[in-house]
């Protein structure tokens, strides 16, 4: 029967659950992690690690289409977008079973399934529930519970995503089809690297964000640099701008604020009469989904 008693469970088995773990067995505690989906968490299956091959993969284009500016001459180069999902999800899948390889090295058990902290033994233990897609649950008992199940996309109310006009960054990673045009809410790193992304690789991007300038959390340096080069990429760029609920298929509607000759923070001076994104309302005439969104995370 295998070990159910342990000086630590650890619920989640993202970046910061398995390095916690892994400290937590080198230092001698007997560990195990509860995992609902895949080792590695949102990071290496859905976030740094699959946007990274992306990216790659845009640089490759953007390459080959100026390669007269290093001297280099090729004819015909066209891509295979299927294959550059692919190999994104390969990498992926690659890091998530090293990240398998690292805790069985280290004896730490992985519990596939869903963790739920359910009360106390008689002997002061905490109790984890793992509940699994198929099996009985089982119970875990735990000197200490470390709690490490990341975040979640944030819904913006109006625009739910719908795996079709509306998407997520999940939706974003794995797209079926390159989109010819496409409308990224939000420009922090993750907005930005998909409006980077998909321009590289073709389609028309306009990059929404709500705030004064686009990666509002980086230095105003930083931002204004990357501001002129997306839109040297050709990427559109509308600042002060909100995005309203759907209205109809991919049609939405956005705010823009005019700022003040001497803007204070936060405040605006004239509302624009709500706008609708002119490449938006033209797709919709379209029959298939051509046009997306994607929304920002939490
Ligand atoms: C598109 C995108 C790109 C990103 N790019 C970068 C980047 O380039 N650099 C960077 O530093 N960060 C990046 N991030 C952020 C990074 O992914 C997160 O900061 C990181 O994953 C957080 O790690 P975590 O372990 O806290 O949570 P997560 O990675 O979310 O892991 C939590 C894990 O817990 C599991 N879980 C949740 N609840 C339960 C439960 N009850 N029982 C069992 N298991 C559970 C989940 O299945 C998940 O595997 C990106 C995020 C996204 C979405």
């Amino acid at each position: 029967m295998s070990q159910t008693d342990f000086d630590l469970v650890v619920i989640g088995g993202g970046p910061g659950g398995y390095v916690a773990a892994l400290r937590a067995a080198q230092l001698g505690l007997s560990t195990a992690v509860v995992e609902a989906n895949h080792l590695g968490g949102i990071c290496l299956n859905w976030g740094c690690i699959p946007t990274k091959a992306l990216l790659r993969a845009s640089e490759i284009n953007h390459l080959l289409h100026d390669l007269d500016g290093y001297g280099f001459k090729a004819e015909a180069v066209s891509f295979d977008f299927k294959k550059i999902v692919a190999r994104s999800r390969a990498v992926s899948k690659q890091l998530s079973s090293g990240v398998s390889h690292l805790l069985k090295k280290a004896k730490v058990p992985v519990f596939e399934g869903f963790g739920k902290l359910d009360g106390v033994t008689a002997n002061g233990r905490r109790k984890v529930l793992v509940s699994k897609k198929d099996g009985a649950p089982q119970t875990l008992n735990a000197k200490n519970v470390i709690l490490a199940t990341g975040a979640r996309a944030r819904i913006l109310p109006g625009l739910e995503p719908d795996g079709q006009f509306i998407w997520s960054y999940r939706e974003a990673l794995v797209p079926e089809e390159m989109p010819k045009r496409l409308l990224v809410i939000g420009s922090g790193a993750i907005g930005t690297e998909f409006a980077s992304f998909y321009r590289n690789m073709g389609a028309a991007v306009t990059l929404v964000e709500v705030a004064p300038r686009i990666l509002p959390v980086e230095d105003e340096e930083i931002s204004a640099i990357a501001h002129k080069e997306f839109e040297k990429q050709g990427i559109r760029i509308l600042t002060n701008a909100k995005i309203g609920p759907r209205r109809k298929g991919p049609i939405v509607s956005a705010s823009r604020w005019k700022q003040a000759a001497k803007p204070k923070p936060s405040r605006w001076t004239r509302l624009f009469p709500p706008l609708v994104l002119s490449e938006m309302s033209k797709t919709s005439a379209l029959k298939a989904p051509r046009s997306r969104l994607t929304a920002p995370m939490s």
